[in-house]
């Protein structure tokens, strides 16, 4: 029997992580678990709250529950019970999370829930601190990346099949707002592990990309 590794995969906005994480996880019959969702839902907290100033946030977190359930074999995040799947992926959200992500005590409630999840190994999980932070001693790390252009427009076309009217300069430049505030923040920046991969799949084929990340995960079994 083979034993059990974690899979942490890194990366900045829109490189198709979740896309990835997932898909291995299916591979390899392991946990899927995608940060980003959890930081999303909290967002979604506060701007339901009204919530704006730091102390408020942080002494809001004992009242925030934080969790997924499966739904027709798809990973929803539910906040305080409520499956908000439906809420968290549009913009707005998007920029709180990335905002409340900025909070350190907002990242401890999450990274301890996070670890928590790691302890029997088989999981993949993404986010932007997974392999420095969360799991410093994941056995595969992948660091994701992709021209801000490209992910911008990938970010365009996800929003268009979601029934939003984007504009694609002002997705580019959030695309690079969120590069610049997930890189420059003090609590846990985005930046690779010394021991990451880095895959850029800007020229890759979704199937392409897989074969690499595949081979990478065996390798390592
Ligand atoms: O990955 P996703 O775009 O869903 O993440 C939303 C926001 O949450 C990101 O912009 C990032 O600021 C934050 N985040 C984080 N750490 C993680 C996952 C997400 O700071 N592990």
């Amino acid at each position: 029997m083979v034993n059990k590794i974690i899979v942490a995969i890194d990366g900045y906005s829109s490189c198709g992580k979740s896309t990835i994480a997932k898909a291995l996880a299916k591979y390899a019959g392991y946990t899927y678990v995608d940060t980003g969702a959890m930081y999303r839902a909290i967002g979604l907290y506060t701007l339901r709250q009204g919530l704006t100033n730091e102390a408020d946030i942080i002494a809001a977190l004992p009242h925030i529950q934080v969790g997924f359930i499966l739904v027709d074999g798809a990973q929803h995040v539910t906040l305080n019970g409520e499956d908000v799947e439906a809420f968290i992926r549009t913009l707005e959200v998007g920029n709180c999370a990335s905002r409340i992500s900025q909070i350190k005590e907002v990242r401890a409630f999450l990274v301890a829930q996070q670890q928590a999840m790691g302890i029997a190994k088989g999981i993949v999980m993404d986010g932007r601190d997974i392999g420095t932070v969360v799991f410093p001693k994941a056995e595969l790390k992948l660091f994701l990346t992709a021209s801000p252009e490209v992910r911008a427009q990938r970010r365009f076309d996800e929003l268009v099949n979601k029934g939003e009217k984007p504009n694609f300069d002002e997705v580019l430049a959030d695309v690079n707002d969120r590069d610049y505030r997930d890189t420059h923040r003090a609590e846990s920046p985005l930046r690779q592990a010394e021991d990451a991969i880095v895959v850029d799949n800007s020229n890759l084929t979704p199937d392409e990309q897989m074969e690499v990340i595949y081979g990478l995960f065996n390798s390592k079994l």
